[in-house]
């Protein structure tokens, strides 16, 4: 983990846009500022009696496009900074992908796994009390994040209701089908990076069913992107979790590993592959990368050992700037995470279509709206990116900048 503030990093890159886009100083101001920010404080009943008190946050950073969308996460590291820079990051991913949203993040500083199911509860319950005035299906949408599952969010859509008077299932997304959740919610980030991956691999006349996948991460994201990639025809060599990685060069199978996880709680030791360290895995010479766990896991420190022609960022933030510099040096392709993983918030983004109007649409149709959304994205980026010899990132930043921008404008904001 690099120590840099995540919110700089957000800042530097809107001021590597402006130039291109013609921004003035006065709007590059205006970006990189947070519309809204709710910090609140979370007494919570512990199992034992006690009450303790979490710290909370929601940042609702620009509504120029639609109402704030963005998840909600529990991590004991959590800063205001970080849901700052994810709620940026949410606000270009809902511009990039066409949606008639805006950007915004929440978190709470706790550690999920050391809580009962009732304190989780409550602390799901106290933080919508605090926060309830200023979400809402027309103006914030939170969801799912890290740590953060469909339980919670029902919790946390059970609790807005009753304080608002009536079933309000559109407040939240990513719950449960039974109560107003979208079907392909839960691996649709996944199945999203990978419309874009199937286009980049095309790019790249790499051959899905020759091709060998690495996994960083075995979360939600992870696990889906390794079966997703395993359905298209991939060989997946490699996984890992925060424990450790494996490795197997004929390729993992992946129901025998899901169920070696089940009982062990981690994919090391996993019969018939090696293990490896995390570093090994990110340095493995395979067609497609995906980190899919947490922030800065491609550095400074190891981005010059990267061998894989494309990395797929399915997690937010995996690659640091200076590690992006890195690898756009050396000529390898990355699929920006605001690209990548835009699945999720995409399929949000039909669960909220479906609420506002009562509906239910079926798996085949939520995926081949997804899969054009994506496959558009992909398109518009790498032409940009071809066009003018930038990176598919800075190239996704300048499609998405542009459409906050003439938002605002057209709003008489700036
Ligand atoms: N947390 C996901 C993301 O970072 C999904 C957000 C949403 O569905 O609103 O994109």
């Amino acid at each position: 983990m690099t120590n840099e503030n995540p919110f700089e990093n957000v800042k530097k890159q809107i001021c590597s846009c402006t130039e291109f886009l013609g921004i003035s100083p006065n709007v590059e101001e205006f970006l990189k500022t947070p519309m809204r920010e709710i910090h609140v404080a979370l007494p919570v009943r512990m199992d034992d009696g006690t009450v303790r008190v979490f710290q909370g946050f929601r940042v609702q950073y620009n509504s120029a496009l639609g109402p704030t969308k963005g998840g909600i996460r529990f991590h004991p590291q959590e800063t205001i900074d970080t849901i700052r820079s994810l709620a940026a990051l949410m606000t270009w991913k809902c511009a990039l992908l066409d949606l008639p949203l805006g950007g915004g993040k929440g978190g709470i500083i706790c550690n999920p796994k050391e809580l009962s199911e009732g304190e989780l509860e409550r602390l799901s319950r106290a933080y919508i009390r605090a926060i309830y005035k200023d979400i809402g299906p027309e103006c914030d949408v939170p969801a799912p994040d890290v740590y953060t599952t469909p339980q919670i969010m029902t919790w946390m859509m059970d609790e807005y209701s009753t304080l608002v008077g009536h079933n309000a299932c559109g407040v939240i997304t990513g719950k449960p089908i039974l109560l107003g959740g979208s079907v392909g919610r839960g691996d649709a980030t996944a199945r999203g990076g990978w419309y874009v991956l199937k286009e980049a691999a095309k790019d790249h006349g790499i051959d899905l069913a020759q091709a060998k996948v690495a996994v960083q991460g075995y979360g939600n994201a992870g696990s889906f992107a390794a079966s997703i990639g395993a359905e298209l025809g991939c060989t997946i060599v490699a996984v890992s979790d925060s424990r450790g990685a494996i490795y197997s060069e004929e390729g993992l199978d992946l129901k025998k590993l899901d169920a070696h996880k089940a009982k062990t709680g981690s994919v090391k030791d996993f019969e018939g592959a090696e293990n490896i360290t995390n570093d090994d895995l990110l340095a493995l010479k395979v067609d497609i990368l995906i980190p899919a766990a947490l922030e800065n896991a491609i550095n400074e420190t190891n981005a010059d050992k990267v061998q894989a022609t494309i990395v797929g960022e399915l997690a937010n933030g995996p690659i640091s700037p200076e590690g992006d510099a890195i690898l756009f040096q050396r000529g390898i392709t990355v699929i920006p995470d605001f690209l990548c993983n835009s699945g999720g918030v995409t399929v949000s983004y039909f669960e909220m279509v479906q609420n506002f109007s009562l509906d239910r649409w079926e798996e085949s149709d939520v995926q081949a709206r997804l899969g054009r959304k994506m496959t558009r994205a992909y398109h518009e980026v790498a032409e940009i990116a071809q066009g003018h010899s930038i990176s598919m990132r800075q190239a996704a930043y300048t499609l998405a900048m542009k459409r906050v921008v003439d938002a605002m404008k057209l709003r008489g904001w700036v």
